[in-house]
């Protein structure tokens, strides 16, 4: 990919500055991409705000309509998208296909669905309460799920009548400009979807500061949440905030250990483990402990670590050098602290260009240990032994996120027990599937807010209650 300019006000404007894309599976520059400046912010913003007023006024038909014809539109693009996913994230094929981009174009659908639904006025006693949108949104997004994390933020914030300025990582711009096609394709008003890339500290900074921002809806880190946060708050923009986790999966006695064992590995592996809500501390029966981590190393061995070109492969490297390194150092800290490296911890043979690294899995190590409280995005899972239902439940809560987490029981009433207390944005019983209308979002560090389904739409929107 070859891309010299940004889409601001409709039109594709050249700049001269530019980001490199890295292949993270083969260590090549496969993409080079045009790179925002503040300046480019404060015309995208201006757009975006000139858009406004018509985008409202067009009405949540007209908007279900654009973003359901977006969504057919990046079904057209499904193999260009796959390819850019493996290349710029270095997901395996087959994740890529399934948990990259037909969730995103089922989400893209989804918003378009609640958007036809939308009430935008509703009775209250002697009240009516009318919605209307925010006003500009900012999305700045991260590059472990790069078209996901996009359509999360830009589908919702167009059917509520938000017209987006979006950042996307600078490690994986290629989806946005996918998206950014789609988006022209469709032929959405001018300045109602603007693509500025570059980096967070002057691009995403930027939109942050700027008084004509009205909401930024943010995907990242704990830490650079924090601080937009304090920016926006510092103005009073309202912000959604998706944040890390350290999820647990918790097991209890009646539970069928292998399966939920290998579903946890399976978990705390995808996308190299890369994954908010992945489930990478696995909480287990004491009587269970040396039965739950023979499975556990087994599994994590046979998973197929290699060219995510490649339809057999299952996981691929890690996004980029300094992301392994980091991975490393939790690893080999945890061990030097005297964790038990049951499986993986090293570079897999044969595989010495690029970020590769083996599923790994850690035992013996006490729950307040940094490994098991500091998300290390990474496939690195911590295997924990609890007394009973009431300690693993402590151990589960006892982090500073609470983004997802998962219960497995025979019994499904107990499970639902465990759900109901833990304080976490989500939790799974006994494997059951993502659903894309579920708020998804976090408790504690885990963020402030919610995204899809009704709830990720309802971010977008202010509530005037006029008396009469
Ligand atoms: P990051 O916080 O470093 O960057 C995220 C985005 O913010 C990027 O686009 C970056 O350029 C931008 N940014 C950086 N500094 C900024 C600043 N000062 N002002 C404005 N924008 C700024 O995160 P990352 O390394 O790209 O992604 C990994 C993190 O994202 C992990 O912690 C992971 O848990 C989290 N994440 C959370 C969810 C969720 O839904 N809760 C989903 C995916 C990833």
């Amino acid at each position: 990919m070859n891309r010299d300019s940004l889409l601001i006000g409709g039109r594709w404007v050249t700049t001269s500055e530019s980001l490199e894309v890295e292949n993270p599976a083969t260590e090549d520059v496969i993409a080079v991409v045009g790179r925002a400046t503040p300046g480019h912010v404060e015309d995208a913003v201006r757009a975006a705000r000139a858009a406004a007023r018509a985008w409202e006024e067009a009405g949540p038909q007209r908007r279900a309509d654009l973003v359901a014809a977006l969504a057919d539109r990046l079904r057209d693009r499904r193999a260009a998208l796959i390819d850019a996913t493996v290349a710029e994230v270095g997901a395996p094929v087959t994740v890529a296909a399934e948990a990259h981009v037909d969730l995103a174009i089922e989400i893209v659908a989804s918003a378009a669905k609640i958007g036809r639904e939308l009430a935008t006025e509703e009775r209250l006693g002697t009240s009516v309460l009318v919605r209307r949108p925010v006003g500009v949104a900012a999305c700045i997004t991260p590059w472990n799920y790069p078209l996901y994390q996009l359509a999360a933020k830009v589908a919702p914030a167009l059917v509520a009548g938000c017209p987006v300025v979006v950042k996307p990582a600078e490690l994986t711009p290629m989806s946005a400009y996918l998206l950014a096609d789609a988006v022209q394709d469709v032929g959405f008003p001018a300045g109602v979807v603007n693509l500025v890339p570059g980096y967070g500290t002057d691009v995403g900074q930027a939109l942050v500061e700027h008084p004509d921002v009205d909401l930024v809806s943010f995907t990242g880190s704990t830490r650079v949440g924090r601080q937009i946060a304090a920016t926006a708050g510092a103005r009073l923009a309202r912000v959604c905030l998706e944040l890390g986790g350290k999820s647990a999966s918790v097991v209890c006695p009646d539970a069928d250990l292998e399966t939920a064992v290998r579903a946890t590995v399976d978990s705390a592996t995808l996308n190299s483990g890369q994954t908010c809500s992945a489930l990478t501390r696995l909480i287990v029966p004491r009587e269970a402990y040396a039965a739950a981590l023979d499975v556990a190393a087994d599994h994590a061995r046979r998973i197929v670590v290699g060219d995510p070109g490649d339809a057999a492969t299952q996981m691929g490297p890690l996004i980029s050098a300094a992301q392994r390194e980091q991975v490393r150092a939790a690893v080999d800290g945890a061990v030097a602290r005297g964790a038990r490296l049951v499986a993986g911890g090293t570079v897999p043979d044969g595989l010495d260009r690029g970020y590769f690294y083996t599923p790994t899995v850690l035992a013996d190590l006490d729950p307040a240990d940094s490994a098991s409280q500091d998300e290390i995005f990474g496939p690195v899972l911590v295997v924990h032994a609890a007394r009973d239902d009431e300690d693993a439940l402590a151990i589960a809560n006892g982090t500073r996120y609470g983004l997802a987490g998962a219960v497995w029981s025979g019994d499904e009433e107990r499970a639902m027990r465990l759900a109901r207390r833990m304080d976490t944005g989500q939790v799974d019983i006994n494997g059951a599937a993502f659903n894309v209308d579920a708020p998804f979002g976090g408790w504690k560090d885990s963020g402030v807010g919610r995204e899809l389904g009704p709830a990720g739409v309802e971010e977008y929107l202010e509530i005037t209650a006029v008396q009469r």
